[in-house]
C-alpha cells in the first residue's frame, strides 16, 4: 500500500495503486462490460470504475454516494479482467473497494450491515443455513408451488414471484461435508468433492452427478468433512476478514484428506478456492499453504475433460450452453464444458449469441441490483428464444438459478442442468 491508501476508510485493505496504476484507459474492456451494454455510459463500464477508484486513492474526490453506486452496479463478473491487455486485477480491485465502501460512514449503511450479518451469520453457517434452506427446498419440489403459480399468486409481491422464478424444480437431498458418497469398487484414485453452502443445499443433484461421473472413471469422490463456505461471496461484499477465516478453514479441512485434487461443481466457488493464494498473501502462516491448496483446485468439467479414459455417453438433445462469468473469467476455461458436451453421442451444441455475458445473478446481485438483473436475464431469455434448445447447460448455481427464470421469460420448456448432470444423464442411458 502507497501512501494513497490514507485516502481509504481502511488502509489496511485499501486497493493496491500499483494495482489501480496498471489501467492504460485503453477502453478495450469496455464492450465487454455487461453493465455497459445494458447503459451505455462510462462510469458504468470498468474504466470509469478504476478511474473513480484512482481518484479516491489520489485524494482528487471523495468516498460519496455517487461514487458508491457506480461500483455496486458492478456485477465483478471480470469480463474485463479477462480480455484486458495491461493484466489490470480488476477481480482484487473490487473486493478491496468494497471493503471500503463497507467501512465508510454513508447511507445506506444499514443495508451493508445486514448483508454482512446474513452472510457471516447464515450463509456460512452449516447448521443455520441447512434449516433456513429446508423449507425453500420443500417448496421449489412441491404441489403448492405449482397451483400458486398456476393461480398466479406469485405475481404480487415482486421479489417471493422472482424467487420462485429461479428455484430449481426438483433440488433433491443435500450433500454436506462430512456425508457418505456411494463406494466406487477398486477405485484408481481419490478426489475430494467441494460441497459448499448454497450449492450443497439446494444443488445436491448436482453433487451426486458429479460423483457418479467420477465414479465411472475409477475415482472415488470424497465429501470432506469440516468444509465451510468458500468465502466468495463474503469477499465479493468486501469482506476480506470474514474471507480469509473461511480460507483458512477450508485450508485446515482439507489438508486431513491428503493431497487429493478438490473438485468444484460450482464456478464461483472454484475461482475463489483457486485464489486462495491471493486472499492470504499477507499471512504468514497460511501464505505457503494456501498456495499448495490452490494447485490442487480443479473446475470438474475442466478435470474431466483431462482424464484418460473416456466412458460412453449418449443423449439426443439441442444444448446450449452458457459460460459462468466465473468459470471463462476467472478461471479461463471455455472449451472443457463444450468438449464434453459436444463429444455425447448425439447431443447437438448449439450456440447463442453473447453466451460469456453475465447473466445477472452474480451471487446476491440480483436481490440486490433487480433491475440490471433483469436487463441482463432478458438478453438471455431472447437468446433461448433465438435458438430453442432443449436444455440450457452450465456450471455455477446462481447461473443455473437466472436459467431457470430466462427460460420462463422465453416461454419455452428447455430444462436447465449442470454440465456434469448432462453427462452423468448421458452416461446412465449409454450404460454406464
Ligand atoms: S482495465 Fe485494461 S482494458 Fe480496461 S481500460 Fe484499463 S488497461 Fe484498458
Ligand atoms: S467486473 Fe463485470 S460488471 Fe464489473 S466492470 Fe468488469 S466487466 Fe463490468
Amino acid at each position: 500500500m502507497g501512501s494513497e491508501g490514507r485516502h481509504w476508510p481502511l488502509p489496511e485493505d485499501a486497493p493496491a495503486f500499483a494495482d489501480l496504476s496498471r489501467c492504460v484507459h485503453c477502453g478495450l474492456c469496455v464492450t465487454a462490460c455487461p453493465t455497459y451494454v445494458v447503459t451505455g455510459r462510462e462510469a458504468e463500464s470498468p474504466r470509469g470504475r478504476l478511474y473513480l477508484a484512482r481518484a479516491v486513492s489520489e485524494g482528487r474526490i471523495g468516498l460519496t454516494e455517487a461514487v458508491e453506486a457506480h461500483w455496486d452496479l458492478c456485477l465483478q463478473c471480470r469480463a474485463c479482467e479477462a480480455v484486458c491487455p495491461s493484466g489490470v486485477p480488476y477481480g482484487r480491485i473490487m473486493e478491496h473497494v468494497r471493503a471500503q465502501v463497507a467501512a465508510a460512514p454513508a447511507k445506506g449503511r444499514f443495508a451493508r450491515r445486514l448483508r454482512r450479518l446474513v452472510l457471516r451469520n447464515l450463509v456460512a453457517r452449516p447448521g443455520v443455513l441447512a434449516a433456513a434452506v429446508a423449507p425453500v427446498r420443500w417448496f421449489a419440489g412441491s404441489r403448492t408451488r405449482r397451483l400458486a403459480v398456476k393461480a398466479g399468486l406469485l405475481r404480487l409481491p415482486s421479489m417471493v414471484g422472482r424467487l420462485e422464478k429461479q428455484l430449481p424444480h426438483a433440488p433433491g437431498r443435500p450433500l454436506r461435508a462430512g456425508d457418505a458418497l456411494p463406494e466406487v469398487e477398486a477405485a484408481s484414485s481419490r478426489a475430494v468433492l467441494f460441497t459448499g453452502c448454497v450449492m450443497g443445499e439446494l444443488f445436491g443433484n448436482v453433487h451426486r452427478a458429479t460423483a457418479r461421473v467420477l465414479a465411472r472413471a475409477g475415482i472415488q469422490a470424497l465429501a470432506a468433512p469440516g468444509q465451510v463456505c468458500c468465502g466468495a461471496l463474503s469477499a465479493h461484499d468486501g469482506d476480506l476478514a470474514f474471507a480469509r477465516g473461511l480460507a483458512r478453514r477450508n485450508i485446515e479441512a482439507l489438508e486431513l484428506v491428503g493431497e487429493d485434487p478438490i473438485i468444484v461443481d460450482a464456478a464461483g466457488c472454484g475461482a475463489a478456492l483457486k485464489e486462495y493464494e491471493q486472499l492470504l498473501a499477507g499471512d504468514r502462516e497460511y501464505a505457503v499453504r494456501a498456495r499448495a491448496f490452490a494447485a490442487r483446485v480443479r473446475d470438474a468439467s475442466e478435470f474431466v475433460a483431462e482424464l484418460p479414459m473416456k466412458v460412453p455417453a449418449r443423449l439426443g438433445a439441442r444444448v446450449t450452453y452458457q459460460d459462468p462469468c466465473h468459470l471463462a473469467h476467472a478461471q479461463r476455461i471455455r472449451e472443457a464444458p463444450r468438449r464434453l458436451l459436444a463429444g455425447i453421442d448425439g447431443c447437438t451444441l448449439v450456440e447463442t449469441v453473447a453466451s460469456d455475458l453475465c447473466c445477472g445473478a452474480a451471487g446476491t446481485y440480483g436481490l440486490l441490483q433487480p433491475a440490471m438483473s433483469a436487463a441482463l436475464r432478458a438478453r438471455k431469455a431472447a437468446a433461448f428464444h433465438r435458438v430453442r434448445p432443449d436444455a440450457v447447460a452450465t456450471a455455477n448455481p446462481g447461473c443455473q438459478m437466472q436459467y431457470e427464470a430466462a427460460v420462463r421469460e422465453a416461454g419455452l420448456s428447455a430444462r436447465v442442468v449442470h454440465v456434469m448432470e448432462l453427462l452423468d444423464e448421458a452416461q446412465a442411458r449409454a450404460g454406464g
